[in-house]
């Protein structure tokens, strides 16, 4: 069974928590693209973590996670996200976490490229979070990229490549942007430091799943980011570096060949972004300050304030229907509770004219909500568990979100911890 987990939305769905929950029974958990630029949040009864790179199933002891090679893997991180684990008791061996010897290194010229490019940009940045995740992906493309499988390479290859790399990337950082040359002896040293440890864990990840898939195990894969940040069909060019995108979850995982038997979506009962671009249903004042401190609305990874509105219609739609998502897990309907309405954004109007559809580029950028609202239901609904439990008023809701972006919502999660959710 081939399920992949994705985010409807700008990300920050909720999506690490329904992947902790999903995952019960699951024999491997794949994250098959992305880097350490957002973060999944999972609390159970281990404690509370903050995953950026490692697959989410790591919390759970039965489970191989997997690092794809459509992802790029900042490897400083990634031993300090394994050392984090190890503190609080969760195991993590070569037995329990495989990275592809095909993803590509996210190193620390990459990153300095992102601050340098960000503050070249001023007041026009795209609001990365400078991990390095757009350049690394640039030299992907480029194929001027390092990937997990060089840490194999002998010690004068390696030089020899980093030699090549550093000339390649000096013609930027030092001719272009104009800052200190970067000292090919530095990288091996950080390969060295870093990607010693890591070597342990890479393995031919495909080969693996291809396995696996026969043998017909469960198999999870774990989408970064949502919809509308995906870097083909997202709010270009306010999007990650990578594609978000189900259907993309086999090619990044490396087992192109296979095709996913269902696709959960992930869609908040409200709307929120990190970062700039449009962002139609943007509250402001007071009202956004409300719905951020009811749901915690601070980025994972950054601690960076997201920018919230109400649930927007066509970008779900949108993001239901990019995704080819089976059914939906509605989250975070409890921090409706303070609302007396509950404003939904039906429409957009764009020069005058109304409609339901999501547009891009510049017709996005003009766009303005269509604001109409529900009843509110004005109570604390953390402990409802199932669906006969939520007043009339959050059943109906459901109900509404459900219609208008025309896919089942299957799930409905009341509060971040494990058992807070209900099965509809
Ligand atoms: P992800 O990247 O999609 O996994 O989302 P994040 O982890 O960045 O953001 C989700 C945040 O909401 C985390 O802090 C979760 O603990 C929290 N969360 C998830 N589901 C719920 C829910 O149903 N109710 C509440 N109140 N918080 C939730």
């Amino acid at each position: 069974m081939l399920t992949a987990i994705v985010g409807i939305n700008w990300g920050d769905e909720g999506k690490g928590r329904m992947v902790d929950l999903l995952s019960e029974g699951c024999d491997v958990v794949v994250r098959y693209q992305g880097g350490n630029n957002a973060g999944h949040t999972v609390i159970n009864e281990k404690g509370r973590f903050a995953l950026n790179l490692l697959p989410s199933g790591i919390l759970r002891s039965q489970t191989v996670n997997v690092m794809g090679n459509g992802m790029v893997v900042d490897l400083e991180h990634l031993c300090g996200e394994i050392a984090s684990l190890r503190e609080k008791g969760v195991d993590v061996t070569p037995d329990n976490l495989k990275l592809s010897d095909k993803a590509v290194l996210c190193l620390p010229f990459h990153k300095l490229m992102d601050q340098l490019e960000e503050r070249r940009l001023a007041d026009k940045k795209y609001g990365s979070t400078q991990r390095g995740i757009a350049p690394a992906y640039s030299d992907k493309y480029m194929k001027k990229a390092l990937r997990a499988e060089d840490l194999f390479l002998g010690e004068n290859a390696l030089r020899d490549k980093i030699a090549a790399l550093c000339e390649w990337k000096n013609l930027t950082v030092q001719k272009g942007y104009g800052e200190k040359p970067v000292e090919p002896a530095a990288v091996l040293d950080w390969l060295e430091k870093y990607g010693g440890p890591i070597k342990e864990y890479v393995a031919d990840t495909s080969a693996l799943l291809y396995r696996a898939a026969r043998a017909r195990k469960r198999i999870l894969f774990e989408g970064q980011l949502g919809a509308l940040r995906d870097i083909d069909f997202g709010i270009y060019p306010y999007t990650t570096s990578s594609s978000t995108i189900a259907a993309y979850a086999p090619i990044g995982a490396g087992v192109p060949g296979l095709k996913l038997d269902k696709t959960v979506g992930i869609m908040k009962a409200y709307s929120s972004c990190v970062g700039e671009g449009p962002f139609t249903v943007e509250f402001s004042g007071k009202e956004a300050e409300l719905l951020r401190e009811a749901g915690g609305e601070y980025g994972a990874a950054t601690g960076r304030p997201r920018r919230v509105g109400p649930f927007d219609v066509p970008a779900s739609r949108y993001g239901c229907g990019v995704q080819g998502a089976d059914c939906l897990a509605l989250t975070k309907l409890d921090v409706l509770s303070y609302m007396d309405k509950i404003p939904v954004c039906t429409a957009y109007q764009i020069n005058g004219k109304i409609t339901t559809e999501f547009p891009s580029g510049e017709n996005l950028a003009k766009a303005k909500p269509i604001v109409e609202y529900r009843e509110g239901f004005k109570r604390d609904i953390s402990g409802c568990r199932k669906a006969a439990d939520l007043p009339k008023a959050a059943f109906d809701y459901v109900k509404y979100v459900e219609k208008t972006v025309g896919c089942p919502v299957k799930y409905v999660s009341v509060g971040p911890e494990r058992g807070q959710i209900i099965v509809m």
